[in-house]
């Protein structure tokens, strides 16, 4: 058994835990992010998800500020990018330069993120899994318990992060969740003599294959080893297909690096105080703690992001963030991606920290301080701080 003590400890490590983790760290909280793969980004880099999608709404405005746009940069600092503005980090992105969003290699973001976390003096578990939940007399989650080499182990927090990607936390601690439905589909790394040589990365383009058949959630352990066995089945069949179809050999046609986390693109989200729901973007919200565009077209618009919708109905002592939070319908389609993970993380992070400097769960905080925050970091809450009219 170890024990160990922090203000702040954040679980699950990808895109919305590292920002959860960086910015509790930088308010000054003594920070602890637990993940059980080997890396760092979840699905952005162990689940080979290479596209860091826009912080613009697509017709020139950008809505996505503070560690959204810090990890989009971080994402090609080992190389390379897509980014139409070639000379970046050189001088700020402008309406002209195209959209802002970047496709990148996953290994370069791990390492650029393993870079982040440790400059901002976080203490890092990896290989470390979240397997239990203590809670106090008021339904407080006071520690996390977690297994690695070391066996079992106990990491006590003022307030807790859940940024697992399937509210893993806030399960274990006895809390509502709602599960999402998922096709079954592979992106991996290959090579391929037929790839567009202009695309990235030319060398080891990434093929998608989408199933078409629906499955169930991603919540229990069967499910989730059916998944990635029906998805590895998925590649397995189209390269025998290309094989036997004599366009390609082994030798000229094969696999490179596969996705060492299911590829799950909703599996489970906390029942929260507020829930964002379809119709509502372009909704100027009075708990806003940022902004995010929508990926599916530049004609929809942008989305504020309640903090309300990050704060679990009945379990304390937690903020949920990235794909965990509440939200429905299209508005899940805007909360589940990359660079909104990256904003109710940092959102997430400074009320974390804020909640374990004054001893308060962060459901007692009150807003106006941590939109304080936040601005002060950089971040634009509402719509018409960008010059965008909310409803
Ligand atoms: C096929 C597919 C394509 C996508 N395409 C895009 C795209 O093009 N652009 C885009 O922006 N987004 C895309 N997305 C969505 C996006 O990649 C993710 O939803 C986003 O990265 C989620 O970030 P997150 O931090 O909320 O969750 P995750 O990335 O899931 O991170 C959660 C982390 O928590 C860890 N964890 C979970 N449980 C435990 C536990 N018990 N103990 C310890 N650690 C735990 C996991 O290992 C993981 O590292 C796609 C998703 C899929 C599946």
């Amino acid at each position: 058994m170890f024990q160990k003590e922090y203000d702040v400890v954040v679980a699950g490590g990808g895109i919305a835990g590292v920002a959860a983790a960086i910015a509790a760290a930088e308010e000054g909280a003594k920070t602890a992010i637990v993940e059980k793969t080997v890396f760092f980004g979840g699905l952005a880099t162990t689940g080979l998800v290479y596209a860091y999608l826009q912080l613009c709404n697509g017709k020139g405005t950008q809505v996505s500020f503070g560690l959204a746009e810090r990890l989009l940069h971080a994402s090609i600092k080992y190389g390379p990018d897509t980014l139409k503005k070639k000379d970046w980090g050189r001088t700020p992105w402008q309406p002209g330069d195209g959209t802002y969003s970047t496709e990148f290699s996953p290994a370069s973001f791990a390492l650029a993120l393993d870079e982040l976390l440790l400059n901002a003096g976080i203490d890092c578990w990896v290989d470390t899994l979240l397997c239990g939940a203590e809670k106090d007399g008021e339904n407080r989650i006071t520690a996390l318990e977690a297994e690695n080499k070391s066996g079992r182990g106990r990491l006590a927090a003022k307030a807790f992060v859940d940024a697992t990607g399937d509210a893993d936390l806030v399960r274990r601690a006895g809390g509502a969740t709602v599960d999402g439905m998922n096709f079954t589909c592979i992106w991996a790394m290959h090579h391929d003599p037929a790839a567009d040589p202009d695309n990235f990365p030319a060398s080891f383009p990434l093929r998608y294959l989408a199933g078409k058949e629906c499955t169930a959630h991603g919540v229990g352990g069967r499910e989730v080893s059916d998944f990635i066995l029906k998805s590895r089945t998925l590649l397995r069949n189209y390269y025998d297909t290309r094989y036997a179809s004599g366009e390609a050999s082994r030798r000229t046609l094969y696999p490179v690096v596969l996705p060492a986390m299911p590829q799950y693109r909703k599996i489970s989200r906390i029942v929260g105080k507020n829930c964002l729901r379809d119709g509502q973007a372009m909704t100027r919200f009075e708990d806003s703690i940022g902004m995010a565009g929508d990926w599916r077209s530049t004609e929809k618009p942008p989305w504020e992001i309640p903090y309300s919708t990050m704060i679990p109905e009945e379990i304390r002592g937690v903020v949920a963030a990235g794909r965990t939070t509440a939200s429905e319908g299209e508005a899940w389609e805007i909360t589940r991606v990359i660079p909104c993970a990256a904003v109710t993380g940092e959102a997430a992070g400074v009320a974390a920290a804020l909640a374990a400097k004054r001893n308060v769960s962060p459901d007692d905080l009150p807003y106006e301080d941590i939109a304080e925050r936040l601005i002060r970091r950089g971040v634009k809450l509402h719509l018409s701080d960008v010059g965008l009219a909310g409803r």
